[in-house]
């Protein structure tokens, strides 16, 4: 196992130690990243109601202008998920956000969130302009997984299939056979062990692992994790499960396998919103970034949500689930990138054609999932079942999966 592989150990790392990795690996990257510290000295101040009127109806005029539709991510902040609905655009998770982007026929593209984002974004849509309000919002995971260093890992272990999380850089994509978001990936990992495949899943530990005890696949996981969800702490929401006996517990798999063992439903932001709004109790608790709470409490307004407790930052901080890098992206970042189109996305071609095919099988196989589901929910939902349709498809594209 390579160096890096070993430097998180498998216990909890503090977030000292993570800061320090980070500020080394966006030391190695030289460029378009930058570290907690510059992460939230970058976060915009608040705005006033006018202010933000303002910039929201300059912003609407804008995207007007340029034939452009704006992209948000749930972790971002409440204004600009609301402008981002209210222009026509779109808020959800990244698997949304990717297939948004590729179907939509707006010429530019202005994706709020990180900058893997971004990048699925041109990807899928080369011919596209692809905006960001911040280039330098990045992701501790994609930080934490060097292309070099994971294209050395894949190429120790040639027998294994590479599966990544969408949280990585293209380059690392281009490395891999098939890329996930945490709303399929554990249906594509469970298609892939029924076919005998062993895997090598990069680059967060916590996800990886609950796949693998999902699954029973063969994994080897690489060991990054969000700086976000690895400090849930699942003491501390044993604690506040306590004061809520009636709350129903959310939690996202990039969190701890403790905080995970105390769920009662475990998914991707979009299934955990899906619960919020469509069970029938009344009060959540919820494991992933605070910005999902704004979607959930506008869909479900009558009831009650409680943020899970993190490490905390201070002695009345219970819970400081807040991406820093989400937190760079601002309403005044958006009307500036749209006046002067600064802050694109740019990717060598070459690399855009490698990147495209994982990410691309995911979009097939998950359009072909979802195609069954509406097709035969009379059968049941058996992997079994779906692997036959599958076969049984003429369209090129399922060929390969
Ligand atoms: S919340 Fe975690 S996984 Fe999401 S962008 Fe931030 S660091 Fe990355």
């Amino acid at each position: 196992m390579k160096e890096h592989l070993a430097s998180y150990p498998y216990e909890k790392p503090s977030l000292d130690y993570m800061q320090a990795h980070i500020e080394s690996a966006v030391d190695a990257q030289q460029s378009n990243a930058c570290t907690l510290h510059e992460a939230w000295a970058k976060v915009p101040a608040p705005l006033n109601a006018t202010e933000i009127q303002q910039y929201q109806e300059e912003i609407r005029e804008l995207l007007k202008q340029h034939n452009a539709v704006m992209v948000a991510h749930y972790y971002v902040e409440p204004e600009l998920q609301d402008l981002a609905l209210a222009t026509g655009g779109m808020v959800g998770d990244s698997l949304e956000m990717a297939k948004f982007c590729k179907n939509h026929p707006a010429d530019t593209l202005l994706v709020v969130g990180v900058r893997f984002m971004g990048e699925t974004a041109k990807i899928l849509s080369p011919q596209k302009t692809v905006l960001m309000p911040d280039l330098d919002a990045t992701c501790s995971l994609d930080l934490g997984c060097p292309a070099d260093e994971f294209k050395q890992f894949c190429d120790e272990h040639p027998d294994r299939t590479v599966v990544v999380y969408a949280n990585t850089s293209a380059e690392v994509k281009a490395h891999a056979d098939w890329v996930v978001t945490s709303s399929i990936a554990i249906e594509i990992v469970e298609h892939l062990h029924s076919q005998g495949k062993k895997i090598i899943w990069g680059p967060d530990r916590h996800l990886g692992q609950y796949i693998q005890d999902k699954t029973g696949a063969d994994m080897l996981l690489w060991q990054g994790s969000c700086i976000v969800h690895n400090e849930f702490k699942g003491i501390e929401l044993t604690h506040l499960k306590q004061q809520h006996p009636k709350a129903i517990v959310l939690v996202h798999p990039e969190s701890p396998a403790e905080v995970v063992a105390l769920a009662d439903v475990v998914g991707s932001t979009s299934k955990l919103l899906n619960a919020a709004v469509q069970r029938p109790e009344q009060e959540f608790i919820v494991a992933t970034d605070q910005g999902i709470l704004h979607e959930m409490q506008k869909q479900a307004p009558h009831k009650k949500f409680f943020a899970a407790p993190t490490a905390g930052n201070g002695a009345t901080c219970k819970s400081c689930a807040f991406c820093p890098w989400m937190a760079m992206n601002g309403l005044a970042a958006c009307a500036k990138v749209l006046r002067d189109h600064s802050q694109e996305v740019q990717l060598d071609a070459a690399l855009i054609e490698e990147a495209r095919a994982p990410i691309q099988r995911m979009l097939d196989f998950s359009e072909a999932y979802k195609n069954y589901h509406q097709q035969h929910q009379q059968l049941g939902a058996g992997l079994a079942q779906f692997q036959q349709w599958l076969a049984t498809q003429h369209e090129a594209k399922y060929s390969t999966l």
